[in-house]
């Protein structure tokens, strides 16, 4: 009997899917719709003999596109699908069971996350009609970090601002920091370890996990805050926001659209918000390349060490993301940026720790590991634990 669950993630104009099985043995579908409501969409994946497989949408929109992922499914009816949704708000905590009043709480979060969770509902309302009969589930990248106490989420604001607008530290990359953690915990043998956390990718944030919960994280209200990313600012004195429109006349709009895209190792850099680049750029001369590495190893760095205040005890720091997992070199000044936290590398082991592996890259001392993240996974686990639960 067929026991995968569909795992989608849906942007405004792309939808990511994989066919997660039960058995991690069995293959994984998965595979990228993008350029949709464009007139050249398309699809590409791989399929279960890991062959790579791209064809043409033409001007396909969400529902056309989830027919043809349909299509990609080699006949494997998904037990239940499970959705990527950014932003819970307070109300959802855990992974949720999707009905009519829980789609209607998502669209009254869509203010907090104006660019993600519309994106979001368009699949869930395309795939709710494309599998009328199947569970869908709802797992949510603020869940995990639910169990922030209030001195982590309130932001030191006037208090009607939090009561009537929910505006408060949220956090993000939730799925991502719960599995690495569980995933250090069951590692190390520590279970319920005091883990800080980095994810490393495009999107960079931090976390505090003790015993299997979020203490503390750098993202906020919006994932714009905390660490120097690909292309996003990181923390900024608030006072720029008005500064650049009193000095510069620039509109809210091009202030969001700097900080967003044109900031973070990109603007850093004038080159590029790709750490493969960078090192490359770096080992040639280029100055800003070398500039865009250390001030984002230092702001992760820093964010490490404050975050380490939520910790009752801290067992270990955890890499992951697409730099957190591939770049021996950004560990390393991270490392080296901690000297206070008994860290010990062990450079052999972290220079051959790349392209998915796990591994634990100390030499003695806290214990330092590199976990490939798993958010599919992470979103298909919960999707079945949530089901279960119901049935129960
Ligand atoms: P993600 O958003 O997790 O997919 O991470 C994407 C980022 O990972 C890219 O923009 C690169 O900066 C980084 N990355 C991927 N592969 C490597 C690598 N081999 N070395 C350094 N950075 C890498």
């Amino acid at each position: 009997m067929e026991t995968s669950v569909l795992v989608i993630n849906c942007g405004s104009s792309s939808i990511k899917y994989a066919l997660v099985p039960k058995d991690p043995a069995r293959p994984r579908l998965s595979g990228l719709a993008e350029r949709l409501g464009s007139s050249n969409a398309r699809l590409k994946g791989t399929d279960s003999n890991g062959e790579t497989f791209e064809q043409s949408l033409g001007a396909a929109d969400h529902t056309e596109a989830l027919e043809a992922i349909l299509g990609r499914l080699e006949g494997r009816l998904p037990v239940a699908v499970g959705h990527r949704i950014v932003h819970g708000g307070e109300r959802f905590t855990r992974a949720t069971l999707i009905d009519d009043e829980v789609v209607a709480a998502i669209e009254q979060t869509a203010t907090l996350a104006p660019l993600h969770n519309p994106a979001n509902l368009t699949g869930l309302a395309a795939t709710r009609r494309l599998f009328p009969d199947l569970p869908q589930v709802a797992v949510f990248d603020t869940a995990f970090h639910q169990s922030l106490p209030p001195r982590a989420y309130r932001y030191a604001l006037p208090e009607a601002l939090y009561r009537d607008h929910g505006i408060r530290r949220y956090g993000f990359h939730g799925t991502s920091h719960a599995y690495v953690s569980r995933r250090a915990d069951a590692l190390s043998g520590l279970e319920g370890g005091g883990w800080l956390t980095a994810h490393l990718g495009n999107g960079c944030s931090t976390c505090a996990v003790w015993k299997g919960q979020s203490l503390d994280t750098s993202m906020g209200l919006t994932p714009l805050e905390g660490l120097v990313m690909g292309t996003r600012s990181g923390d900024v004195d608030p006072g720029l926001h008005a500064h650049l429109s009193r000095q510069l006349g620039w509109t809210i709009e091009r202030i969001y659209e700097v900080l967003n895209r044109g900031s973070g190792l990109l603007g850093l850099s004038g080159l590029t918000n790709d750490v493969r680049e960078l090192e490359a750029a770096e080992a040639e001369g280029h100055p800003g390349a070398a500039l865009a590495i250390k001030v984002f190893c230092y702001s992760v760095a820093k964010s490490l060490a404050a975050l380490s205040c939520a910790l009752p005890r801290l067992d270990g720091l955890v890499f992951t993301g697409g730099i957190g997992e591939n770049s021996p070199l950004v560990r390393e000044q991270i490392i080296a940026l901690l000297p206070h936290f008994g860290l010990q590398l062990n450079r052999t082991v972290n220079s051959e720790t790349i392209r998915g592996q796990e591994g634990r890259i100390d030499a003695g001392g806290r214990q330092l590991w590199v976990i490939p993240t798993d958010e599919e996974g992470q979103i298909a686990t919960e999707t079945r634990q949530r089901l279960e639960e119901t049935a129960a």
